[in-house]
């Protein structure tokens, strides 16, 4: 039988349950703190306003400082228009790679950690292993500052955290920070034939959208950050709405961009020259249109995680992994919201973050081989 059934069986069962963000994953709760009571082990929810989601903490060892984190998402993206080969929410084997949605980005994680309670309970842990599982990381890491705030003010506060996202079991050791806007245009509808007697808010977002564009081009000429890629911060639109008809000045029009720096120095620069620009336009609106104008509401921000090759994050990785070298990514985690709250932080997970997101999302047997091997010399350094 192989090392990693146990693992495989815990991730069927993870993989059945469809988290996807918009439903409760309170499911997939119940069934980790049954599956943790079975041993013995009590676990804490950190709830949402409504009670309809939940983050889950556990400590496996002693209740003491020092702790070790093991951090994963239960929440995955929607699987809607996707061509799936097969049911996305069962985990099906083809030439030894495991398809199911969550597979890559991050129940395999969730599942190689659950598989190895057994084996840290039966070890001599000096410092406990901290299980951490967060709801809604996948629309802007909405879940885990609660249940990140607990663990930062507990007397046994933890020393280091491994944020299980897919890196092919590499050490990742910064990415970048995210912030989204809702961007809201409001004029007054005319006749398109008069139009100096309205005010287009589609004609005048527009100005606003262009800056997203000049903005974006001036960072990627001017800014350069080793090891990210692409080096610098990067702004996109992701939504547009608005107007009604060819022949009617638009009242109303919305967008989305989002903003993504390695730095968070660089991003309030961008950000404060945008709402700059939207301040002025809104007077510019309500000198013609005085019901009309501009607001901005923050959808989501989530701080990068800095380098920190000294902390005790990265030392661990290193030392359980053999990985030295220096690595960053373009994608926005939870690691950063740690090391924001004072304990360190690091990437390290099975799965690549190129099967995320997809249709037929994988990941490889060696992956859940290789996060075996990760979790029984961690249990060993936790023991020494
Ligand atoms: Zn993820």
């Amino acid at each position: 039988m192989s090392g990693i059934a146990p693992t495989l069986d815990i991730l069927a069962r993870l993989i059945a349950f469809d988290t996807t963000s918009r439903n409760s994953n309170l499911a997939l709760i119940e069934w980790v703190e049954a599956f943790l009571a079975a041993r013995g082990i009590a676990s804490h929810r950190v709830v949402n306003a409504d009670g309809s989601k939940a983050n889950l903490y556990a400590f496996i060892g002693p209740r003491s400082a020092g702790g070790v984190v093991l951090s994963g998402h239960t929440d995955v993206v929607p699987v809607d228009d996707q061509p799936w080969s097969s049911d996305p929410w069962t985990l099906t084997e083809r030439d030894g790679k495991l398809y199911g949605r969550g597979t890559a980005d991050m129940k395999s994680f969730l599942a190689v950690s659950l598989a190895h309670v057994d084996a840290a309970l039966a070890a001599p842990l000096k410092a406990p292993l901290i299980l951490a599982f967060s709801y809604d990381e996948e629309i802007g890491c909405l879940g885990a500052p609660s249940m990140i705030a607990e663990l930062a003010a507990l007397d046994a506060r933890p020393s280091a955290v491994i944020v299980g996202e897919p890196t092919s079991m590499k050490v990742v050791s910064a990415h970048k920070g995210v912030r989204s806007f809702i961007v809201e245009v409001t004029g007054r509808e005319a006749h398109s034939s008069l139009p100096d007697t309205g005010v287009s808010a589609i004609m005048e977002a527009m100005k606003l959208m262009q800056l997203v564009l000049d903005m974006g081009a001036e960072a990627r000429a001017a800014s350069s950050h080793a090891h990210f890629s692409p080096p610098g911060p990067t702004m996109t639109i992701g939504r547009v709405e608005g107007g009604t008809a060819a022949n009617i000045l638009a009242r109303r029009c919305m967008f989305v961009w989002d903003l993504r720096a390695p730095d968070a120095a660089e991003a309030d620069a961008i950000e404060a020259r945008f709402r700059q620009a939207a301040a002025q336009l809104d007077a510019e609106i309500k000198a013609r249109a005085p019901e009309g104008g501009v607001t901005i509401t923050r959808r989501s921000s989530t701080p990068g995680l800095s380098f920190a090759p000294d902390s005790a994050a990265e030392s661990l990785a290193r030392a359980l992994t053999g990985d030295n070298e220096t690595r960053a990514v373009a994608y926005a985690a939870e690691a950063g919201l740690f090391q924001r709250a004072g304990i360190p932080a690091i990437i390290c997970g099975p799965g690549s973050i190129e099967q995320a997101h997809q249709p037929d999302e994988w990941i490889e047997r060696t992956q859940l081989e290789q996060g075996a091997a990760f979790m029984r010399r961690l249990i060993e350094r936790l023991s020494a």
